[in-house]
Formats: C-alpha cells, sequence, structure tokens
C-alpha cells in the first residue's frame, strides 16, 4: 500500500509541522487513520468542523449543487447566493454580507472596508490576538514568529494589552479607523475577552469615529454557546469576520457589514471565488443543521460540563483551566507538544495555542459520553509523571 506520510513528506511545503498520523475518514466527531485506528476529534478541522465531519446534510447539499451549478461569480444573481445571504443576516441581525473563501480574507475585507468607510488608516489590535497570514490581516497577528519575517507589514497597526481596559484610553482616537478583537482569543491561548474590555472599546470608538471590528472566524456558528460569540456581551459591532465553521468544512469566509459603514462603491474589492454556489449551498445547509440541532446550545450545556470536569482534574502541570462553550484551554506550566503526542496515542486529537495551552475544538455534535472519555484520557496524561 501507498505511504501516505513519506509521500507527503516527498512533496509538501514543508509549512506545516504534521503529527505521524495519516488521516483519511470521519464521522461525526470521530476520525479514522490509515489504519484503521479510530480518534475522538477535538481538532475538529481547527474549527471548521461544527456540525460534524461528513455530516449526511451538507454532504447532500453539496452533491446536489455540483451537479447544478459550481461557478458563478458576483457578476450574475444567484439563487443559493440570495438565500445564504438572507440567512446570514437573519441569524446575526445584521444588513448586508460580503462573501469570500477564508478567515485571513474576511479581515482583509473588514479592514479595507474600515479603510474606505473613515479614510483612515490606523488600526488598533490587540497583544496575542490572531487575525491571518496575509499582509493586512497579519499586521493585525500578534505574534513574532509569523510577522518578523515578512516585514515591513502595512503600516498604522498598533497592540495593545488584551483585557486591560485602561489601555484603550490612548489608544483609540480620532485617526483610528478601527478596532479588531477577538471574543474569545484562539490562538493566543483560548483567552475570552470580558465584557468590561469590549464595552469600553465599543464605546471608544463610537466616540472617536472609528469602527468596532470583531474576529468570530474561530468563535463563530455556536463554538462558544451562542451562535456568534458577540451574543455574550451587550455590544454592537460594526463589522464581523466569518470562516471556519461557516459551510461544514467548506472553504468560505463572510464580513457582516453594519449600518455604520456606508454604501461600498462598485469595484473596490471582490473576489472571484466569492459567493460561488458550490460553498453557499454548504453554508446554507450547514447553518441550517446548526439551527436544526440546536448545537449553539449543546455547546453551551456540553461545554459547562466538559470544563468543570477538567477543572477537577488535579495535575501539578496544569496552570489553568478556561474556556467558553465548546472551545476550551488547558493551559500547563510547561510545553504542551508532548502531552498532545501522549494524548494521539491514546486516541484523543487535540491541538495547541501557542505553546502551552492545550486547546479542544471538538465538532458540536460530540457526546457526553465522548467527552468523558476525553476528560478520562487528559486526567491519564497529564497525571502520568
Ligand atoms: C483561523 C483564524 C483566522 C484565519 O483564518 P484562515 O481561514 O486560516 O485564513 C483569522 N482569525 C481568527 C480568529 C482565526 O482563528
Amino acid at each position: 500500500m501507498m505511504n501516505i506520510i513519506d509521500l507527503e513528506n516527498q512533496h509538501t511545503s514543508g509549512l506545516y509541522t504534521k503529527r505521524p498520523v495519516a488521516i483519511v475518514r470521519g464521522k461525526g466527531a470521530h476520525l479514522w487513520d490509515a489504519n484503521g485506528k479510530e480518534y475522538i476529534d477535538c481538532v475538529g478541522g481547527q474549527g471548521a468542523a461544527n456540525i460534524g465531519h461528513a455530516n449526511p446534510a451538507v454532504a447532500a447539499a453539496i452533491a446536489a449543487q455540483a451537479q447544478t451549478l459550481i461557478s458563478c461569480p458576483e457578476m450574475f444573481y444567484n439563487d443559493r447566493r440570495a438565500l445564504l445571504e438572507q440567512r446570514l443576516c437573519e441569524i446575526s441581525g445584521f444588513p448586508r454580507v460580503f462573501l469570500c473563501n477564508s478567515g485571513t480574507e474576511s479581515v482583509e475585507a473588514a479592514l479595507k472596508f474600515a479603510r474606505i468607510t473613515t479614510g483612515r488608516s490606523q488600526v488598533v489590535a490587540c497583544m496575542r490576538g490572531f487575525h491571518g497570514r496575509t499582509m493586512g490581516a497579519l499586521s493585525a497577528t500578534w505574534e513574532k514568529k509569523y510577522r518578523e519575517p515578512f516585514e515591513p507589514l502595512v503600516p498604522g497597526f498598533r497592540h495593545i494589552p488584551f483585557n486591560r481596559p485602561e489601555a484603550l484610553d490612548d489608544a483609540i482616537h480620532e485617526e483610528t479607523a478601527a478596532f479588531i478583537v477577538e471574543i474569545v482569543q484562539g490562538e493566543g491561548g483560548v483567552i475570552p475577552a470580558s465584557a468590561e474590555f469590549l464595552m469600553k472599546a465599543e464605546q471608544l470608538c463610537r466616540e472617536h469615529g472609528a469602527l468596532f471590528i470583531v474576529d468570530e472566524v474561530q468563535t463563530g456558528f455556536g463554538r462558544t454557546g451562542k451562535m456568534f460569540a458577540f451574543q455574550h456581551h451587550p455590544i454592537h459591532p460594526d463589522l464581523v469576520c466569518l470562516a471556519k465553521s461557516i459551510a461544514g468544512g467548506i472553504p468560505m469566509g463572510a464580513v457582516l457589514i453594519g449600518d455604520a459603514i456606508q454604501e461600498l462603491p462598485p469595484q473596490v474589492h471582490g473576489s472571484t471565488f466569492g459567493g460561488n454556489p458550490l460553498a453557499c449551498a454548504a453554508a446554507f445547509a450547514s447553518i441550517d443543521y446548526l439551527l436544526a440541532n440546536h448545537l449553539p446550545q449543546k455547546a453551551q450545556e456540553l461545554g459547562d460540563k466538559f470544563l468543570h470536569a477538567l477543572q477537577q482534574i488535579e495535575s501539578p502541570l496544569i496552570r489553568e483551566v478556561r474556556g467558553l462553550g465548546l472551545m476550551v484551554g488547558i493551559e500547563l506550566k510547561q510545553k504542551v507538544t508532548p502531552y498532545l503526542q501522549a494524548l494521539l496515542e491514546e486516541g484523543v486529537l487535540a491541538l495547541p495555542a501557542g505553546l502551552t495551552v492545550m486547546r479542544f475544538l471538538p465538532p458540536l455534535v460530540i457526546d457526553q459520553h465522548d467527552l468523558e472519555i476525553v476528560v478520562e484520557k487528559v486526567k491519564h496524561v497529564l497525571q502520568k509523571d
């Protein structure tokens, strides 16, 4: 049989640190490797698999649309796109939406919309924030390792300490185009923003005519226990960036556009694949599935129990266990990689967030029993030495 790992190693870009396992199949919250070994998946496609792997409703929608129409640029109107745009606005309360193909593209678009609306170019972002890897989104991203090899980046960006309301005062002013923030920092270590920080940021944006951008690429579509994480707080973002789980794992991004954004002039931004009927059909079916199966509420209930159970684990390795809904992190006092490898060997896939945080983003269709097994396995690997 073909050796998948050797073959990939010969031709891959080399940009990714890979685990020594070849995943070939999935169902719900479970994955199988090429040797037939089964895993409980708490990587969840890095947040793209909220409705579960090989979801039959989405698979059927994709198959039907693939046999009807895959390509249709936005120079034409399209039935699938019309219905999706309506649905995204309905579930978010926003009036308009821009469709693209990834998280970083949604951030890139939001930054451009902020510039064109305000006529300003300065952006305030947060330390430990992650917003993507294209040049604009990368300029808003904090991690040095991602930024430094590519400097100079886009000018006008600065980073302030996350969750420190007093740091906002000097940062947001008359020349600020936008403030961008995650409601729960994902890559930065699963750190929920405080209501106080978010509310003060919004208030300062209003006072100074800056736009308030929320990056929900990781937190959106039920992950944190609400359809969108900003709905946990009394805030009203002007632009919301979406991607990851928007279309059941099919690549897609979107920006929700609020009333503070003027009518966008034709041609100033766009995308060939943006709003293609295949992704729109997948997204529509995926959102339908989320709603029909009450997955945001499930994420809340299962997440609360999971968080509580993890917090009961006694191990000198653990610094803190935190999260919101089914977005959960365990901060260790040391590097997390060997423990993730040990978990993998025990049949549980999880991912890191930074060097020391073990992150869990299971599909929201995971059941209570699987989460109990995950807790047992985590306990086992963190109590071993
Ligand atoms: C993953 C992520 C991005 C980037 O999304 P890509 O689809 O990988 O470009 C941006 N913002 C946040 C918060 C993310 O988690």
